[in-house]
This record gives C-alpha cells, structure tokens and sequence, in this order.
C-alpha cells in the first residue's frame, strides 16, 4: 500500500515546468510536462531545436531523470490544459514513457502542432511519437486493473480545462492545477460543483493544487468582468483615437473573442498578428471556440504580419489589431512594431491596450520596463491592467477545500511563498504541516503516511 509524489517541476516557482508524477503501489501516472516560460525566453537556442539535456540543464524543462527507475511503470500521463507551463516539454519527454497521453480536444490538437514542429528537427519522426487520446470531461478511462482516470470540467484563462481526477484502491487524487471558479465563462467547461462536492463525499486522498494566487484574499473575478473592462476600454479609446493596439494571451480565446467582438461593433476590422495568435487562433476557429467576426484575419508568417500591418498603418482607424507581445517578450510584434522593425508607425493619436498583466518574474518585469518607456516616448495613449486573473483566489481554493475534504494536500505550481501561502490556509482549515500538508520542491519524493 503505497502512495508516492513525485514533484518533478514546477514546485518552487510561477508559470514552471509543471510536472507531477504519482507512484501507486508499482503503477506511475504523470500529471502534466511543462516548459518554464522564463528561462526559454534567456536560452539562446531556439526551443525546438535543443536537445531534452540542454533544456534540462537551464531548468527550462521538468528535470525527470528523478523517473527513470519507473519509466516502463508509466501506465498514463494527463495533460490538464493547453498552457505552455503545463504541456510545453511533451515534445521533449513524453515520448520516453511509451504511455497513453490524455488531453481534452483543444489542449491535444495544441500538442499535436508542437510535435509537428518539433518532428522537423528529429532524426526520426518515430523517436518522437506519442500516443494522444481526445477526452471529454465528465469521461472515466480505465488505465489498468486498479487505476481509473476521470475528469472534471473546470474554468480556467484557456478553453477546456479539466481536473484529472485518478482513482486509485486507496482514494482519490485530484489534480488541480490550474483552476478559478467561473460561472459566467462562455467559452470551455464551467466548474462541475455537483461533482467535486460528491468526489468530497466519496473520499479524497490527495489534492495536489496550484497555488498562485492563494495569498490574494479574494474570489477572483469572472471573465465577464474582463469582458466589460475591455468594452469599456475599447469604447473610449474609439472615440479620440485612430490606431487601436491590444495585446493579450494568445491561448485566452474568450479575451480574443471579446476583444474581437467589441472591435466589430466599433466598426473596426480585426487583426490577429503574432505567431502563438496563429497558432491558438486557428486551433480554436477549427474546433469552433473561435468565432471572428467577418472580414477578421489571422497573420502568423514574418511576411504576412508585414504585409497586413502595412495596410493597417494606412487605415488606422479602420482596424483593431490583436497582438503578441504582453510580457515585452522580444521577438514578439508589439516590441517589433515599438523598435520600428514592422510597417505600423505609433503615435500620440494611438492607443495601446494591455488586456493582461505581467507575469511577476524579474525578467518579464525588465522587458515591460523598458517597452513601456518606449510607449510613453512616442506619447502613445496607454491602458494596462484591462484583465482579470484566471487563477484561483484564497476564496477560490477554500471552496475547493471544502468541496473536496482531502485526507492530504500538496501545493504546487507555485514558488517558494506561495506554497506556503497555501500551507497557511490549510493550518487555518484545521490541515497541519507535515502532518497532512506538504510542501515539496523540485527533485523531492513525498510517501504518503498511509
Ligand atoms: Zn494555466
């Protein structure tokens, strides 16, 4: 009888190489395989091109040797949404487990244009190839004799997010990561209250849970909040503005397509401009998540960015364009469009929208720095801050507590004060450290005190 976590990545810092494995009795299940978003934007080598060991090495990916003695064990691995911190390194690992790999249809087909890149740069194809399976939430799959996977719709800033729940001899293991309870979300899963509170009842033995936000003492707020924020913001830069700019999360589609909409009833054409736009843009519209409105287009090849912004800069206030480059990333368009490296030339008559917010690492924090500077150089009008969160408040993570009334917790997907953020509300929730909660860091090992 035993039951093990594996904190492979992600444990010790925000927006990380999420990866969790658990070890029941001889079977190993994998929750997630994530790339670290910072340190692929320092790596001097493009992503694709690198070898598993190099990326290993500048912790860009999990660091899963700590594996290897239960590589053939692996029976499945789970991939709980299509965030790059949750399935940027199947390409790079998953291959190696010889496993099922489950994922619900957009987060697949996200998986599946990454292996298609990353398949250009293998020496064979077939080194690379993984067995993918399409879930819908609510299915159970068996994945051997004693294991059974379920999973429960939930909302999160991407479409089709679910709670891998493993079902296992001993109780159930919830993985939450990531998560928010929001009702109004239009597009993707609403949280499934009726089951969580029912999985509660029928015994919860571990609930491995992100943790980002947990010392916000809030319930953070629904999409439909940041719905209005961008109707409000976008109406009033109409009205005394000729280039509208907004940059956001190209895997948020419900921000796109609010963004999008808004744009459409100001009669302005939408753009999406970017590669990851093209990417999550075009995924989304084949699955039907994406609805643009007529006459919008998608540009994600250098020369058609090019072109497209070309026209753009001659009709300004005909079109809204929806673009990569939120964090400051360099590379990305609205950096390009600030250095003057793309045909859109700012002014003070123009508004920049920034429908996100930054995600608080030192080097997202000195990218920001210094494209905001230049925005305000050029006397561009700028609105930061048009957002809402899509992780979950203290509030948030309470109800799920109490819903899911787990026997032990482990707090993930965090760095090193926001797991304990998360131990704090346990102890207040009657949980005690190292009795029933337990916070873990990268390469540990956790046995259950079963
Ligand atoms: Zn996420």
């Amino acid at each position: 009888m035993t039951v093990e976590v594996f904190a492979v990545g992600g444990y010790g810092e925000a927006g990380g190489r999420n990866m969790t494995a658990v070890r029941v009795d001889e079977e190993i299940v994998i929750f997630d395989c994530g790339m670290s978003l910072d340190k692929s934007l320092v790596f001097e080598k493009d992503f694709q091109k690198a070898s598993a060991r190099e990326l290993r090495r500048v912790k860009a990916i999990p660091n899963d040797p700590i594996l290897r003695p239960h590589r053939s064990k692996t029976v499945a691995a789970v991939l709980s949404h299509a965030h790059l911190d949750h399935i940027g390194a199947v390409p790079k690992l998953l291959f190696k487990y010889k496993c099922p790999v489950f994922g619900t249809e957009f987060t697949i087909e996200l998986v599946k244009a990454d292996l298609r890149n990353e398949i250009r740069y293998a020496d064979e194809a077939e080194d690379i190839m993984i067995n993918l399976y399409t879930v819908e939430p609510g299915d159970e799959v068996q994945i051997s004799s004693k294991l059974r996977l379920e999973f429960i719709p939930i909302s999160h800033s991407i479409p089709c997010c679910v709670l891998p729940v493993l079902h296992t001899p001993y109780g159930a293991i919830v993985y939450a990561c990531d998560f928010k309870f929001d009702d109004n979300q239009i597009i993707g899963y609403k949280p499934d209250y009726k089951r969580l509170k029912q999985l509660g009842k029928e015994g919860v033995l571990l609930l491995i849970t992100e943790s980002l936000r947990v010392a916000e003492e809030i319930k953070t707020p629904s999409e439909s909040v940041a719905r209005e924020m961008v109707n409000d913001v976008l109406r009033f830069a109409d009205e005394e503005s000729e280039g509208i700019i907004v940059t956001t999360f190209s895997s948020h589609i419900e921000r796109i397509q609010a963004i999008a909409d808004t744009a459409d009833r100001l009669g302005r054409k939408v753009i999406l401009a970017g590669r990851s736009m093209g990417k999550y843009g075009r995924i989304a519209e084949e699955l039907g998540l994406l609805n643009l409105p007529a006459g919008a287009r998608i540009y994600d090849r250098p020369e058609t960015i090019r072109r497209g912004l070309e026209r753009a800069n001659k009709e300004k206030e005909d079109y809204l364009l929806i673009v990569t480059g939120h964090q400051g990333e360099p590379g990305a368009v609205l950096p390009r469009i600030v250095d003057g490296e793309l045909p859109y030339r700012l002014t003070e008559e123009d508004s920049v929208v920034f429908s996100s917010s930054t995600i608080p690492s030192p080097i997202n924090r000195a990218n920001r720095y210094v494209l905001d500077t230049k925005l305000r150089l050029k006397g561009v009008k700028m609105f930061k801050d048009v957002h809402v969160s899509g992780h979950a408040g203290r509030e948030d993570h309470r109800l799920m507590l109490r819903m899911l009334q787990p026997e032990f917790i482990v707090p993930a997907h965090g760095d090193p004060d926001m797991l304990a953020a998360y131990a704090e509300l346990a102890t207040q929730e009657g949980y005690e450290v190292n009795r029933d909660v337990f916070i873990m860091f990268d390469g540990t090992k956790l046995s259950l005190p079963l």
